[in-house]
């Protein structure tokens, strides 16, 4: 038998990038690759990268700089390391990359990863790889599936991607383009793929989606269902106790979503939806296909459903032609909503989007200081939403031992982490903590005693972090 190989994947950019990772990892397994955290002792390299912004995708090439060396040194000790780029930089700039960057054995785009074991068996034979096409077929129908201790040590919260890509084509964004049009997964598949993570020990499930209230997948019944249809769907299956979804779309929150809201216990109150500015002449220019006056009455429907909903949002600052009038609409939109936290971004031209035409630009400083001005009107928010924690009992889904001995680590159904002192026993479980105080953006509080304590008993209790949405949001990166 071959020993075996070693597979080092490092992950750029969103949380599809997260969950594309793993099922390459899965994908690779059968073929005898077995992770490692050290590039040093890999034979693959897969750098899994991001297009969004230009500071994303600059990553790439001073990393391929950096393996360059590790690859060279191997070479001189007799062993060849291949290195693959994958991701949206590998689908926008593929023959670029086989240009710039000899060292650089395979490229693969974002919906033909599946091919990845080909891929590898062609570079050996003839040297390179590059494969940026939109296939016909659906990669998942070919990705296997991960195995049951896999499950097990990524932890009780997993990602499941439903839908793919967008229509939208707002004209700052790359998506579009690198991820290709939206495609739905068919519930059946998607039941399927739950099911088995919830057998493993998941607790939590956050389905992922460029746009995933988009979500338009075929059911077992031969109909289309919506996100909301699919998330009662799932809210029956035995051992997941908490729901979530991201990203979503202001056009796309339809009836269902709301009444998922309003009827699912296990759906979590917390919604990310992008506005990206709070000026309608703005929103026009990004095409964004809604006003400041939709986002606003989508946010009241949710609220009206839940009232213990909150949101979190996504913004852009020195869009071209943003005047320090559209800017001071964007914090009063922040203002009147109230998040829970937020992205916000300068904006950064992207080759071949209508914006990156666009003259009337932002200058750099004036970019820099409205986004100082924004993060810190949402940092106050975020703050305020935190402390209010403080003297209340809420539920907390705990998942992983946390660095101070002792301590065990949770979420909140708003994401924010919370610590008790505690046996590692209650992984994977549900419970009440009385929260006493705060220590940045962690909650710190101790086990209550609830009449209504939900225990969730047979998660596993050796379980690796699970990878969330950061409790701090707010990044000009
Ligand atoms: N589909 C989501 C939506 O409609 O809002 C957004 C997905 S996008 C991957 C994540 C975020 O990146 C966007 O919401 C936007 O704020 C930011 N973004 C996208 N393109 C950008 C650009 N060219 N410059 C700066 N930020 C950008
Ligand atoms: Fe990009 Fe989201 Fe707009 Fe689609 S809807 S183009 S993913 S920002």
């Amino acid at each position: 038998m071959n020993p075996p190989r070693k597979l080092h994947i490092k992950s750029y950019g969103c949380q599809m990038n997260v969950y594309d990772a793993q099922r390459m990892v899965d994908t690779l397994a059968p073929e005898g690759f077995v992770e490692t955290a050290s590039v040093d002792d890999a034979d693959l390299v897969i750098l899994n990268t991001c297009h969004i912004r230009e500071k994303a995708s600059e990553k790439v090439y001073s990393e391929l700089g950096r393996l360059r060396a590790v690859k060279d040194e191997a070479a001189r000790h007799g062993r060849h390391i291949n290195i693959a780029v994958a991701g949206c930089v590998a689908q926008a700039e593929g023959q670029e990359i086989i240009r710039r960057a000899p060292t650089v054995d395979i490229v693969v785009g974002p919906q033909s990863y599946h091919h990845l074991p080909q891929l590898l068996a062609h570079a050996k034979r003839h040297g390179r790889a590059l494969e940026t096409e939109f296939p016909i077929e659906d990669k998942f129908g070919f990705l296997a599936p991960p195995q049951p201790d896999k499950i097990r040590a990524r932890g009780i919260s997993s990602f499941v991607t439903v839908q793919e890509g967008c229509d939208k084509f707002c004209s700052f964004c790359v998506v579009p383009y690198t991820r290709g049009a939206e495609v739905s997964r068919p519930v059946t598949k998607i039941v399927d793929d739950v099911r088995r993570l919830a057998e493993n020990g998941v607790r939590e499930i956050t389905l992922i989606g460029q746009n995933v209230n988009a979500y338009h997948g075929e059911g077992a019944d031969g109909r289309i269902w919506s996100l909301g249809n699919l998330l009662h769907r799932l809210a029956e299956i035995p051992g997941i106790v908490r729901l979530r979804y991201s990203t979503s779309h202001p056009r796309d929150v339809d009836d269902s979503l709301i009444a998922a809201h309003r009827d699912l216990p296990s759906l979590m109150p917390f919604v990310h939806l992008p506005v990206q500015s709070g000026s309608d002449r703005i929103l026009a220019a990004m095409n964004r296909k809604h006003t400041t006056g939709d986002y606003r009455r989508a946010i009241d429907r949710f609220r009206a459903a839940r009232q213990d909903i909150a949101f979190s949002s996504d913004f852009i600052v020195g869009f071209p032609g943003e005047t320090e009038e559209d800017f001071l609409a964007t914090l009063a939109l922040v203002t009147q909503i109230g998040y829970a936290g937020a992205y916000s971004f300068k904006y950064s031209p992207r080759p071949g989007t209508p914006a990156a035409e666009m003259r009337e630009t932002v200058s750099a400083d004036e970019m820099d200081v409205r986004l100082v001005r924004l993060q810190e009107l949402i940092d106050s928010q975020q703050s305020a939403f935190n402390a209010a924690a403080i003297g209340n009992t809420v539920d907390v889904l705990f998942e992983r031992s946390a660095r101070n001995p002792g301590q065990i680590v949770g979420r909140t159904a708003y994401l924010q982490p919370a610590h008790v002192m505690a046996s590692p026993d209650i992984i994977g479980q549900v419970l009440p903590v009385r929260i006493e105080s705060l220590e940045r953006y962690s909650l710190l509080g101790e086990l209550a005693t609830h009449p209504n304590a939900r225990a969730i008993q047979g998660a596993s209790s050796q379980v690796a972090p699970s990878r969330m949405i950061p409790p701090q949001m707010t990044t000009g990166a």
